[in-house]
């Protein structure tokens, strides 16, 4: 069985330390593997509570901290992004580190409010750390994302998906304010859309796109989305041409499948074209 240190006895042996190695001792020497007559660190910590506790108890004058008195420089933290990509937790610290998350989550019973960097001074502060050069992300685009090139496992992407449902959504039962919601918009609108096509939604239809036409494909489609067998009456063009208005180049669709072949309209061209195609031999055969 391992010895039992009292208090006293390891006084003297920080004593006895000092004047061995004629310096104020470290932890580090009564790191394992532990000198003969010395008591280990943890019987030490265990003592009297942690070892800089002990240090003071002794008479010397603990190690100061170092701490922070502002964001890192930008290769700090560069070359501490680089040293943390190449480090996975052990089974054991991610267990510490998530059992440490849940305490804090507790003890400040703020994460999982919806609170933001307005509602409360910490997160306020959290927010500023974390923005613009500050974040440990910024500037990792591309293959300097440690995520480039693999994905999530179907297990986390469940994870990272519940904890945003229903009332978890930091955006759960409010709006966006009006401001907001312009932005966005604006941002989609033109040539921004990843469906802008070079302008073309405004050509006009030429005139004999008239409903009768349109009535006429609808009639030959039976009202029914060609694509999903649902009722439709929004006739398409297949070529994306407006003025092409030969009748196999026409198709009736529901309004969901219209917006649907709205992207990637090669596919749908193509898809499209071979449907009608078929449709016509069988009719004439
Ligand atoms: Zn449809």
């Amino acid at each position: 069985m391992a010895r039992q240190w009292n208090k006293d006895e390891i006084l003297d042996a920080i004593q006895r330390m000092s004047v061995l190695e004629d310096r104020k001792p470290k932890w580090e020497d009564f790191a394992p593997p532990v000198r003969k007559s010395f008591p280990p660190i943890s019987s030490i910590c265990k003592a009297f509570g942690s070892w800089s506790e002990a240090l003071k108890a002794a008479g010397f004058e603990p190690r100061q901290m170092p701490f922070r008195t502002g964001p890192f420089k930008k290769e700090t933290r560069q070359k501490m992004s680089e040293a943390r990509m190449g480090w996975k937790p052990s089974e054991k610290t991610r267990k510490r580190m998530s059992l440490s998350a849940k305490k804090r989550a507790q003890r400040d019973g703020i994460w999982s409010k919806g609170l933001t960097k307005d509602d409360h001074p910490t997160l306020e502060r959290m927010s500023q750390e974390i923005s613009g050069e500050n974040n440990p992300m910024y500037g990792h685009f591309g293959d300097l994302n440690p995520m480039f090139g693999r994905k999530h496992s179907k297990e986390t992407r469940k994870k990272i998906s519940v904890c945003r449902l229903g009332e978890l959504n930091p955006m759960f039962g409010k709006k966006h304010p009006s401001e907001t919601i312009a932005k966005m918009s604006a941002s989609k609108i033109g040539e921004k859309n990843p469906a802008w096509q070079g302008g073309i939604a405004k050509n006009p239809y030429p005139p004999n796109f008239r409903r009768s036409l349109k009535g006429q494909i609808r009639k030959r489609d039976n009202s029914t989305c060609q694509l999903c067998l649902r009722p439709g009456k929004s006739v398409h063009h297949i070529d994306y041409e407006k003025s092409n208005l030969y009748p196999q180049n026409l198709i009736t669709l529901c309004r969901s499948c219209n917006s649907r072949i709205n992207t990637n309209r090669r596919f749908w061209q193509a898809c499209l074209t071979e449907l009608q195609v078929f449709r016509f031999a069988q009719a004439s055969g």
